[in-house]
């Protein structure tokens, strides 16, 4: 197998004139892309003496030169780093550390943040992005002699994980590992060369790059970037740019169905809206259904480079709430605490085995060791299978209440709370109880500050769900907690820091 690079020189072969890139009022054929990228590649390399596997570092909102950066350090033999822009210098400069990287990459808008990350991690030298347009009017497309001892099973990606729970982690990712789950994602969603695919995820998650840009240089097709999301600036480009598929997260699907646009909005060039990253509200995915919008879901993980699940188009609106089923080239199982495949209908913990899994964590074989077993990745996230086959989350191992000795998984309570007309959001953790061990309580941020009473909202759950898995305890955020990519960040719920909340 060839490393990824080789896919945009293919496809400068086959395809020259075919439209690669779009960001802004700027185009780019994919003969034009590869050109940029390869004198992308020989500035870098004399800029910073780049030799095979140095970690480099990237810091920046999206743009087209951002997907030039990456590529021209496959084609480097380097290791991207790319880094999250809502982090702060010093959780920066923490992964710039443990990955080791020689320089960084950045966009003019950080280079405060910059100043901050290269005093704290004294790394030897950056570059800022906005100079591209300049220095690549200067930069001669000069032989660049490939690195000879870099194979498709390099690593290609540190990806930091979100770390929801503990220190971040950097997952690392080979170029097999990122042309496999092209290949998984081209796949499942049948992209094709005549596809225009929007690129709303940042670049610097996994779901940005792993999405939209490789499978969409794979199979050819034309990836349009918009810089810093703008709910409104998205569906501007949606109707301008005739996008066919788009993937968000259930914050931009929200912000989107919410816009005064979104009843006039023209959309008929989408054959796909899909959501992955975290659970997507039903009130959300039906306002798409309901308007004869197709809405899909899809499930990923940093580690699985991301894809894991996708809901085919057969199937979206039979099977709606669903992450349907697992992409060709990965298999998935669902296992109890002994290791046991559960049966159908029960819920298990969700393992994983495939070309798209990530090599290792870097520089932590106890984490690496832990996480696999039997060459499977164990990755805790609980759903179960029914009987037509189909998967559903049902939340994560670590997330899971046990109450007097009953498994109560929050996502179910929650799905039952956000289904009340009054909720905005609500988040359900374990809480220490004297009697039950643990007990549900729900964190809620609800329409118009008007809050519901305890008794209003248990009321409402003693229809839907079993006793025991009703909070005891409601309070009243005004809005939830999240950590750097947007997650719901659990840990911040305590009854202590929202002792002053608590609904009556
Ligand atoms: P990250 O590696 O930061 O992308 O986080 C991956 C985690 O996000 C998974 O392990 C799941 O817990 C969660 N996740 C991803 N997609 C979904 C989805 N469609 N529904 C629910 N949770 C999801």
């Amino acid at each position: 197998m060839e490393t990824i690079d080789y896919w945009i020189e293919k496809r400068a072969e086959i395809t020259p004139h075919r439209e690669a890139l779009v960001h802004g009022d700027k185009r780019w054929s994919y003969y034009e892309l590869n050109e940029s990228i390869y004198k992308m590649a020989v500035h870098l390399k004399d800029q910073f003496n780049i030799e095979a596997q140095d970690r480099i570092a990237i810091l920046s909102n999206n743009r087209a030169e951002y997907l030039m950066a990456y590529m021209a350090l496959a084609k480097l033999g380097a290791i991207v780093v790319p880094l999250n822009i809502r982090l702060t210098a010093n959780e920066l400069a923490f992964q710039i550390i443990d990955s080791g990287s020689k320089a960084l990459i950045y966009e003019g808008e950080f280079s405060d943040m910059k100043d901050e990350i290269v005093t704290l991690s004294e790394i030897e030298s950056a570059y800022s992005l906005d100079r591209w347009e300049e220095d690549e009017t200067q930069t001669l497309p000069t032989n660049l002699t490939p690195p000879s001892d870099i194979t498709s099973q390099s690593p290609f990606v540190i990806c930091y994980t979100s770390g929801t729970t503990g220190r971040p982690k950097g997952a690392v990712l080979t170029h097999d590992n990122m042309y496999w789950n092209a290949i998984n994602n081209i796949t499942a969603i049948d992209i094709t060369s005549h596809d225009r695919i929007i690129v709303l995820l940042p670049l610097f998650h996994i779901g940005g790059i792993g999405l939209f840009a490789f499978p969409g240089i794979v199979a050819g097709a034309t990836s349009v970037i918009i810089g810093k999301f703008d709910t409104e600036q998205a569906i501007r480009t949606i109707e301008e740019e005739k996008i066919s598929i788009v993937m968000g997260v259930p914050a931009i699907h929200d912000a989107v169905r919410k816009t005064s646009s979104f009843n006039t909005a023209d959309f008929l060039s989408v054959r796909w809206f899909y959501n992955g990253g975290a659970p997507c509200p039903s009130d959300v995915y039906n306002a798409y259904l309901d308007k004869g919008l197709p809405f899909g879901g899809g499930f990923g993980m940093t580690e699985a480079s991301p894809t894991i699940f996708m809901l085919s188009k057969e199937d979206y609106i039979e099977k709606r709430g669903s992450i349907g089923k697992p992409v060709l080239y990965c298999d998935a199982k669902l296992i109890d605490d002994s290791g046991k495949e559960v049966e159908r209908g029960e819920v298990g913990e969700l393992i994983l085995k495939g070309p798209n899994i990530m090599k290792e964590y870097w520089k932590l074989p106890d984490e690496t060791e832990n996480t696999f077993k039997d060459g499977w990745l164990l990755t805790g996230d609980l759903m179960r299978q029914d009987e037509d086959g189909f998967f559903w989350v049902a939340g994560r191992k670590k997330d899971m209440i046990i109450s007097g000795g009953e498994n109560i998984y929050p996502l179910e309570v929650e799905q039952v709370i956000e289904s009340l007309p009054e909720v905005d959001e609500v988040a359900v953790v374990g809480t220490v109880d004297p009697k039950w061990g643990e007990v549900p309580s729900a964190f809620i941020s609800f329409h118009d500050g008007k809050a519901l009473t305890s008794e209003e909202i248990t009321a409402f759950c003693i229809q839907r769900i079993g006793k025991y898995k009703i909070p005891k305890y409601f309070y009243e955020v005004d809005e939830l907690p999240r950590n750097a990519t947007g997650k719901i960040a659990k840990t911040l719920l305590s009854p202590d820091a929202y002792a002053d909340k608590l609904l009556v």
